[in-house]
């Protein structure tokens, strides 16, 4: 090893100087002796799917959020999927979201035939605004996906108030923000919002292994969700005659269910999400308070109106001003044992959808930018504070102020 690196080692590791520190991961679940226990429960039980643990998750889940109805489901996409064709969305509906997300909020309009598009972000918030739904606005969207960035919740009633005066409906994509709140109302939950898809993959901020769940005030929508999760089956009545079918069927839905064994962890977790949003949160406050006074670099921030259980942590570098890459720098942090993310290359400029509608590049210039100068450092309830410091420092060596 050259003398240079080891002794950057040595003076981060000065505690282990002779082994490798644990690489720390940007994201991973929170699994403890209890949800262990209550999926080994569902194991013994004689239920693992169409059981009551699916039920008790489920009222749970809206209880916490404080909607009237959430329907369990295999996956955040799978939510969206079903959220999609719950709104009736299809062919010639145009479903608006966000150039900085994953995949899934614009892939589930393509499911139901309908066309994805995208609106820049608010370089304050990395997420739509008003101002950027008024300039991405077509005559044809029927509904917008707000994407609660790293768990920022969006969704303003102002926008949603703005939305619905033009006859689309508004579909909250936060997986990344259970836990999340604004204007006093949890994220789930929001009065203003037609439906709420939440994500339980393990980076996220609760976990079923994988996982999702769509949360709505309105029964009709509900019941959308609830009937093509399985099949679009509806079973024959108690006590119907012997020439009955056992079911009926007329739209042909999905096999996205959630299974017992997933819903018993994902029940177990939920008592868990104050906790792991407090830390997420006391964490996001560390690091703000390290980075905060550096030139170069934006940390993010959240108005008084919301409270945010982070998901991600995502810097704002101005790499080039400090004279290197996004890559050196990733690269110079996972030797240090520090994993990185990139949230997110801008998805109008993913080849499908720059192939398909022609997006191209300044189509969305903020999330453009975004995009070359993000970095997620790590953030889960699991990192200690030594682990917090240890990624303080590290960060301080690649991008840190120059002396
Ligand atoms: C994770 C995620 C999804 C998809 O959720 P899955 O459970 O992985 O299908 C959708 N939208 C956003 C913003 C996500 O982060």
């Amino acid at each position: 090893m050259g003398e240079g690196t080891g002794t950057g080692l040595m003076a981060a590791e000065a505690a282990s100087p002779d082994s490798q520190p644990a690489r720390l991961p940007y994201g991973r679940q929170s699994i403890d002796e209890a949800d262990i226990a209550a999926v080994v429960e569902v194991l013994r039980s004689d239920w693992l799917t169409c059981g009551p643990a699916v039920d008790r998750f489920e009222a749970a889940l809206a209880s916490a959020c404080r909607a009237t109805h959430a329907v369990a489901v295999s996956n955040g996409t799978a939510a969206l999927h079903l959220a999609m064709r719950a709104a009736g969305l299809g062919p010639g509906d145009r479903v608006l979201t966000c150039a900085n997300t994953f995949l899934a909020s614009a892939n589930a309009a393509e499911y139901v035939g309908a066309t994805a598009d995208f609106a820049d972000i608010d370089p304050a918030t990395r997420c739509l605004s008003l101002e950027s739904l008024r300039a991405a606005w077509k005559n044809d969207v029927k509904a917008v996906v707000a994407v609660d960035f790293a768990g920022y919740p969006c969704v303003t009633q102002e926008m949603a108030d703005w939305i619905h005066a033009r006859g689309a409906l508004v579909i909250e994509d936060a997986c990344h923000a259970i836990g999340s709140r604004r204007d006093g109302f949890p994220v789930g939950g929001l009065p203003w919002v037609d439906m709420t898809a939440f994500s339980f993959h393990p980076v996220k901020t609760l976990t079923t292994g994988e996982g999702g769940a769509i949360l709505t005030n309105e029964a009709k929508w509900a019941d959308s969700c609830r009937l093509n999760r399985s099949h679009g089956m509806v079973r024959a009545p108690a006590g119907a005659g012997p020439a009955a079918r056992p079911y009926t069927m007329e739209v042909p839905g999905y096999n996205y269910r959630l299974t017992d064994l997933q819903c018993a962890l994902g029940l177990s977790q939920l008592r868990r999400l104050d906790a792991f949003a407090a830390r997420r949160r006391e964490i996001v406050a560390r690091y703000n308070e390290a980075f905060g006074s550096w030139l170069h670099v934006r940390t993010p921030q959240a108005p008084g109106e919301v409270s945010v259980a982070w998901h991600l942590y995502a810097l704002q570098i101005d790499f080039a001003a400090i004279g290197t890459t996004r890559a050196a720098a990733m690269d110079a942090l996972r030797a240090l044992g520090i994993g990185t993310q990139i949230h997110y290359y801008p998805v109008h400029l993913q080849p499908y959808y720059a192939g398909r509608y022609g997006y191209a590049p300044g189509k969305c210039p903020a999330a453009e930018l975004w995009y070359a100068q993000t970095l997620s450092l790590p953030l889960y309830p699991a990192l200690t504070d030594a682990d917090v410091e240890r990624v303080i420092g590290a960060v301080a060596q690649v991008a840190g102020p120059r002396a």
